[in-house]
C-alpha cells in the first residue's frame, strides 16, 4: 500500500517538523489550514497528519488493547522515538490507508453529475489508493457538493467510533458554497466530541475569514526545481532528460509534472522550439509556415499553446543562463547546450529580456478571453521584432492580419 509518512513528505521541512511535533505532542487543535501553491504536497501532508494521530501507537490514542502482554509491546512503542509519526503497521493504519477508517473523513471537489457522486467518489478514492502518483484534476465547475459536506455534520454530532477523535481532511475547501462554509463554521465554533478538521487550499482568500481565524496555519513552500527533477527521475520513474524539462516547466508543482510525464514532453518540447527558430531569425516568412503548424496547437487548446510559451520561455532563460556563464547542469536544455551557446553569442541579454517580456505578456493574454492561437502568433512576431504589416507577408486568405 503507497502510503507517504510525515516523515516522507517531500521538500516541506517545516510543516512536517511542525505536524510531527503535534503528533507527539498528542493534543491536536480543532482545526488546521494547510495553505500553500498548487501540488507542492499540501493534501498528501493532510492524509498523513490524519494517519498520523489515527495510528493507535501515536500518542492520545484511545488504549484499544489493554491485556497484560500486549500492555508491555504498546509501552514499548511508547516509548520509541517514532511517536510523532504512523506505524504503517497497527489496525488504526492499515485502515485509514484504505481509506476504511471510520474516523476518517476526506472530502475533495468532484464534477458531474449529483446521481454519479458515489461512483465518482468511490472511483476517485481507489485512483488515489492505487496509485501513489495519483494526481487530483479538477473541471473549472468542480465542488465540495453539499450533500456530502450535510451527512457529514451530521454524523459529527456523535463520538468517533474507535479512534482519540474524528479527522476530518477537506481538500480545496475553497471549492464550497456559501452555505457549506456556514455549517463549517458552526462546527469549528461548537465543535462536537473530538474533532480536528484538516482543510487544505491553495487560494486561502477564497475562504471566508471567519474561518480562517478559526484554522491553525501550516504554510507549504513551492518545491525546489532541483528536488522536482530527481523525484521525477528516481521514484516516477521518467527519464532523466525528459524529467529536466518537466521539472524546469513544472514551477515547483510536482503534481503539474505528473500530470505532464505522459505528454512527451521533449517532443513537445522539440516542436515548440522548431517554431520558435523563424522568430529567433527575424525570419517572417518562415514564421508564418510555422504559424500554421501551431495553429493545429490552437485547436488543442489553450493548455498546448501555453506549455508552448512556457518552453520558449525556459529556452530564453538558458540562454541568458548561458550568456552568464552557467554550468551545464544548470540548464534545461543542456541536451542542446551547443546550439544554446551559438544562439546566445548573437543575442543580447536586454533582447532576450524584452523577448521574455513578450512572452510573459502573452501567457497573461491566454488567461483572458483573447483568441489563444493569435496572442501566440503575435508574440512570436514581436519576439522576432517584426510589427505585423510590414515586411514580406504572405497574403492571408482572409485578408490580412489585422490586430
Ligand atoms: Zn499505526
Amino acid at each position: 500500500m503507497p502510503t507517504v509518512r510525515l516523515s516522507e513528505l517531500l521538500g516541506q521541512p517545516s510543516a512536517a517538523a511542525f505536524l510531527r511535533g503535534v503528533v507527539a505532542r498528542g493534543r491536536p487543535a480543532g482545526a488546521y489550514l494547510f495553505q500553500g501553491p498548487a501540488g507542492v504536497g499540501k493534501g498528501t501532508a493532510a492524509l498523513a497528519f490524519a494517519r498520523a494521530l489515527l495510528c493507535e501507537r501515536t500518542p492520545g490514542a484511545p488504549a484499544i488493547d489493554a491485556g497484560p502482554s500486549l500492555f508491555e509491546a504498546s509501552a514499548a512503542a511508547t516509548a520509541r522515538p517514532g511517536d510523532d509519526d504512523a506505524c504503517g503497521e497497527c489496525g488504526g493504519c492499515r485502515r485509514a490507508a484504505e481509506f476504511q477508517h471510520p474516523d476518517l473523513k476526506f472530502l475533495f471537489p468532484v464534477s458531474g453529475e449529483e446521481r454519479e457522486l458515489d461512483q465518482t467518489i468511490a472511483d476517485t478514492v481507489r485512483g488515489l489508493r492505487e496509485d501513489p502518483w495519483f494526481v487530483f484534476a479538477y473541471e473549472k465547475a468542480a465542488s465540495i457538493r453539499l450533500s456530502v459536506t450535510r451527512e457529514l455534520i451530521r454524523e459529527l454530532a456523535y463520538p468517533p467510533f474507535e479512534a482519540g477523535w474524528r479527522v476530518v481532511v477537506v481538500r480545496d475547501a475553497d471549492r464550497m458554497r456559501e452555505d457549506q462554509y456556514s455549517a463549517l463554521l458552526k462546527s469549528l465554533e461548537e465543535p462536537g466530541p473530538a474533532t480536528v478538521w484538516v482543510l487544505t487550499t491553495a487560494r486561502p482568500t477564497r475562504l471566508p475569514a471567519t474561518i480562517r481565524s478559526r484554522c491553525q496555519k501550516v504554510r507549504f513552500a513551492p518545491l525546489p526545481e532541483p528536488l522536482l527533477c530527481e523525484v521525477l527521475a528516481t521514484r516516477v520513474g521518467v527519464p532523466a532528460g525528459e524529467a529536466r524539462v518537466l521539472g524546469a516547466l513544472a514551477g515547483g508543482n510536482l503534481a503539474r509534472a505528473i500530470g505532464l510525464r505522459d505528454s512527451e514532453p521533449l517532443r513537445t518540447r522539440d516542436e515548440a522550439l522548431a517554431l520558435l527558430q523563424p522568430a529567433l531569425r527575424g525570419d517572417p516568412a518562415g514564421l508564418w509556415k510555422s504559424a500554421q503548424n501551431f495553429m493545429k496547437f490552437g485547436r488543442v487548446g489553450r493548455e498546448s499553446l501555453r506549455r508552448m510559451l512556457e518552453i520558449h520561455q525556459l529556452w530564453l532563460r538558458d540562454l541568458l543562463r548561458v550568456k552568464a556563464g552557467a554550468a551545464r547542469e544548470a540548464l534545461a536544455h543542456r541536451d542542446r547546450e551547443a546550439e544554446l551557446h551559438r544562439q546566445a553569442e548573437r543575442l543580447d541579454p536586454r533582447e532576450i529580456r524584452r523577448r521574455l517580456m513578450v512572452l510573459e505578456e502573452a501567457l497573461r493574454s491566454i488567461d483572458g478571453n483573447v483568441t489563444a492561437d493569435l496572442t501566440v502568433f503575435s508574440a512570436m512576431s514581436r519576439v522576432a521584432g517584426i510589427r505585423l504589416g510590414e515586411g514580406k507577408w504572405p497574403s492571408h486568405p482572409a485578408g490580412g492580419w489585422d490586430y
